[in-house]
């Protein structure tokens, strides 16, 4: 029996059903993945222990002279990977990086234009019932309804028009290549900082398949659970100019004591990213999800935007089965053992609860190793279930095909 098991059966048992939950269902949400059992080292280690409010040899508690070491390599490697002037890896999540940023050179009033929810924008760029809402005066852009790809010059347009304090791009369901130097022209010529939040599409710039936001933005910020495939957690990069005040703005302004144990396995996934081994991952996830959205669209499904350049993709589900939710549809895909979350489209005529649309990623499926071809099963299971949502002896067969697959690709847990 191990430490927990004698201590504590009931949080054993739950997180035993879950890592087997995750042994035996098709992974396809865009946001997660499945770490290295080398980071979950590292989590779980002894650093949980140390307070250590502050920055590398400035920190308000003594014994740091560890965990000094462990926070410079995980900003050295971030730096590196990203290019970045400076790093600040001390935020628990995406979300308050990104709140972190706002606090750092904002007052409450002023405006922002961010993504819109309802085109892939996330909560912390301006939802009224998220503080970066609450607080700011929130404009939005977004795509194009007919090519599902942002509208530059509607964006160009607005950012002239309502002159924001903050230009903010970056999105949680956004399938096509974001062009980083043109929103970089729009801010300069509108006078605004720019924040580039790259939380989903990490890996891909570390890797280079993706444009590097971090030569024409003021603020670049990323999760390191997603794509990157690290701990939960989050990251601030700047320029030089601003590592002062964002630096304050993370602690002690918006945090208390860096979760160390946390900034050590960043530490590793940073060192992970930087191989090149790496490299080959981040171009599998872009072929696995061409080929994902090809096989689908062959079986007659709606694509959003009509292809994919990064990790995920968009079902528009108005075109094989007008009368199928994306709430209903998320829920037959879970019957068999095919993970993924409902998602609003472009044009969305259904509330975000219903929603008219899938989101698929392929991060992690290409993590535990499989391939294109393993993408054309993935497709023929989607659409045994979206094509026959109620039909059992379907979702039996597909649910077979996701069985099979986990099985012949385990995860090391
Ligand atoms: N930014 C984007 C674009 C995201 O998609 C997400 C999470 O889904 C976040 C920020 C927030 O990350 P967290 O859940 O760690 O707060």
């Amino acid at each position: 029996a191990t430490p927990l098991k004698t201590l504590d059966a009931e949080v054993f048992d739950a997180i035993a059903k879950e890592t087997n939950r995750q042994q035996t269902h098709l992974e396809l949400i865009a946001s997660e993945n499945f770490t290295l059992p080398a980071v979950m080292e590292a989590m779980g280690s002894t650093l949980t222990n140390k307070y250590a409010e502050g920055y590398p040899a400035k920190r308000y508690y003594g014994g740091c002279e560890f965990v000094d070491v462990i926070e410079q390599l995980a900003i050295d490697r971030a730096k590196k990977l990203f290019g970045a002037e400076h790093v600040n890896v001390q935020p628990h999540s995406g979300s308050q990086a990104n709140i972190a940023v706002y606090t750092a050179v904002l007052k409450p009033g002023d405006k922002i234009l961010a993504m819109s929810l309802e085109h892939g924008g996330h909560l912390s760029h301006g939802h009224p019932m998220n503080l970066s809402g609450m607080l700011y005066n929130i404009v939005s852009y977004g795509v194009d309804e007919k090519t599902g790809r942002i509208d530059y010059e509607k964006l160009e347009e607005v950012a002239m028009a309502e002159k924001p304090k903050l230009i903010v791009v970056g999105a949680s369901a956004y399938p096509r290549t974001i062009y980083f130097d043109k929103v970089g022209e729009i801010a300069k010529k509108c006078g605004a900082m720019l924040m580039a939040d790259i939380a989903h599409i990490a890996a891909l710039v570390a890797a280079g398949v993706h444009p590097n936001p971090v030569p024409y933005c003021d603020f670049v910020t990323t999760t390191t659970h997603k794509t990157l495939r690290g701990p939960r957690g989050g990251m601030i990069m700047c320029r030089e100019q601003y590592a002062k005040a964002i630096n304050s703005s993370v602690f002690p302004g918006n945090q208390g004591g860096p979760l160390m144990h946390v900034i050590a396995a960043k530490a590793v996934c940073f060192g992970e990213a930087l191989k090149d081994s790496f490299k080959e991952y981040a171009k599998q996830i872009i072929k696995n999800t061409a080929k994902l959205a090809d096989e689908l669209a062959k079986r007659g499904h709606g694509i959003v935007s009509g292809g994919t350049d990064n990790h995920l993709l968009l079902i528009d589900l108005r075109k094989n089965n007008p009368d199928l939710t994306g709430k209903a549809a998320q829920a037959a895909l879970d019957k068999a053992n095919i993970t993924t979350n409902k998602n609003t489209i472009p044009g969305e005529t259904r509330s975000p609860f219903q929603a008219s649309g899938i989101r698929l990623g392929t991060a992690a499926v290409t993590s535990r190793g499989m391939g294109e071809d393993e993408m054309v099963k993935i497709a023929e299971a989607i659409d045994l279930v979206l094509s026959n949502p109620e039909d059992e002896a379907a979702i039996e067969k597909a649910k077979n095909i996701a069985l099979e697959l986990c099985a012949k690709f385990p995860l090391p847990y």
